[in-house]
């Protein structure tokens, strides 16, 4: 290890920061949100930088750099253009023992500065030795993406309860355990959520009545979207990744389940048109079981949870037993599809609303409001429809819809298989006859079909077909 990594505390510290243009400016910015106190030597200074010394009540002196003006200071920064005078900076705070860093020179440096991803209080420095700083960068691209900006308000969570739980647990392995339980819990999702008083409550509880809210489980009903897993939300995938235990069904794809922590325990519960692995009421009942040995149980499902998923039925029971859930919106099929065909759902000139229907009643029939759905200048998007298929079309022909409105069938859509097939409300019956269609089929019916010509962009469909 070249550099000894450390946390500064600045606050109501003099630094000297010598330059006055962008890389200044963006030196002095950590500076002040540090609460540091500036001291700024350049002939020219930028308005944001003057700004700045003004708002941490600093100094500014309009001149050239004059070797006393380390004197005093805890740090120095030359950001200046000028590799002479950076030198003459670094050998000044050098004799003085005081932390000097020279941009962009290693050499001249007693510190370098990492790339940091701020969630204060919790901060995460990262860097490389001054070797690349571009590869410290695009690390913290990704890590900003993993780490949700509500990490930050975990963090003051845990230290407003610090010195309690440390009062309750004199014992320091007791206290690590308890404070992985907190924020890996119910509790964190609470402060997640933006419910602190909740939180609270929680933690009090824990601590004063040795109760089992740590202890008790919870359950994530997350959307897992169409197929693609790229299209999962950044909070899916968290809670993915912290889970338990997994209920999953058929709709779920290879490529989402990849993503499901690896020692989770997988229960496949099935739901395939009447072919069903568990009924709705077990599964109801195995997430209230699972939930109150205490496990985090993730109800992972297709699409969104609340369109067309029975999620709210999954909910109710849960509600009933007190176990905290969350509900995590996904991509539905109608979105993705419609993005991934190049049919956008409304349009100007085409569709001012759009209607997501089922085409598979809890009849067994499609008993819809057919003269409602035959209007012109709405877009329908038909889920489960597959089956019903002739019929919907005739339907919505017999309640006066144009033979001739275009239809698009997406099988495995947003998937690596997408196919598209188009046709008209006369004619898609024997197209879909004719093409070996397997589900799960998504029917895209109205004007806005005919823009998936001109507007299918780049997809992962490999070979699409287009039969019209
Ligand atoms: N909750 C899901 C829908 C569940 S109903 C969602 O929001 O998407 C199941 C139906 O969704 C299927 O019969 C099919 O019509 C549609 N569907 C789901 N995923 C699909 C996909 N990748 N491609 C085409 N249709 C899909």
């Amino acid at each position: 290890m070249d550099y000894f990594p450390v946390f500064l505390d600045l606050k109501k510290r003099r630094c000297l920061l010598v330059g006055g243009g962008d890389v200044a400016t963006r030196k002095g910015r950590l500076l002040v949100k540090a609460g540091a106190i500036l001291r700024v030597v350049a002939p020219q200074i930028s308005t944001e930088l003057r700004e700045l010394v003004q708002q941490c009540q600093g100094e500014m002196h309009l001149r050239e750099y004059h070797g006393s003006d380390v004197d005093d200071c805890v740090l120095a920064i030359a950001a200046t253009d000028i590799d002479s005078l950076n030198q003459v900076i670094s050998q000044d705070a050098k004799a003085k023992y005081i932390p000097v860093n020279v941009v962009d020179s290693p050499a001249l440096c007693t510190y370098i500065t990492p790339a940091i991803i701020d969630r204060s209080p919790l901060v995460i420095a990262i860097s490389s030795g001054g070797e690349s700083p571009v590869l410290a960068r695009l690390i913290r691209a990704k890590l900003e993406t993993l780490i949700p900006s509500s990490y930050g308000k975990l963090a003051q969570f845990a230290s407003r309860w610090r010195e309690r739980i440390k009062h309750r647990f004199a014992d320091t392995d007791q206290r690590r355990r308890f404070w992985e339980k907190i924020l890996q819990g119910p509790a964190a999702e609470l402060v997640f959520n933006g419910q602190d008083a909740q939180a609270d409550t929680l933690l009090s509880d824990a601590i004063h009545q040795e109760d089992d809210s740590l202890t008790r489980g919870e359950v994530y009903l997350v959307g897992g979207g169409p197929g693609d897993p790229e299209l999962l939300t950044l909070r899916a995938l968290r809670l993915m990744q912290q889970a338990d235990v997994v209920l999953y069904d058929r709709l779920v794809s290879d490529g989402v389940m990849e993503l499901v922590r690896r020692d989770a325990e997988r229960i496949y519960v099935g739901k395939r048109r009447s072919e069903h692995a568990m009924e709705q009421e077990n599964i109801n009942q195995l997430l209230v079981d699972l939930a109150l040995q205490g496990k985090r149980v993730l109800r992972l499902k297709g699409g969104d949870p609340f369109i067309f998923g029975r999620g709210g039925e999954e909910i109710e029971l849960l509600a009933q037993h007190h176990i905290p859930f969350q509900v995590v919106p996904g991509i539905t099929a109608a979105s993705g599809c419609a993005a991934y065909a190049g049919i956008p759902l409304t349009h100007r000139d085409y569709a001012q609303s759009v209607r997501f229907v089922t085409g598979h009643l809890q009849d067994d029939s499609t008993n819809l409001q057919w003269p409602e759905l035959a209007e012109p200048g709405q877009t329908l998007v038909f889920y489960m429809g597959l089956v019903g298929l002739a019929e919907i079309c005739a339907a919505l022909i017999a309640h006066g819809r144009a033979p001739d409105t275009p239809v698009a069938l997406v099988e495995k859509g947003t998937t690596r298989d997408q196919r598209v097939l188009i046709a008209d409300l006369a004619t898609m019956a024997q197209t879909v006859a004719d093409n070996n269609v397997h589900g799960p089929t998504l029917l895209i019916i109205g004007e806005v079909v005919k823009l998936h010509a001109s507007l299918q962009w780049f997809s992962p469909a490999q070979n699409p077909v287009d039969s019209d």
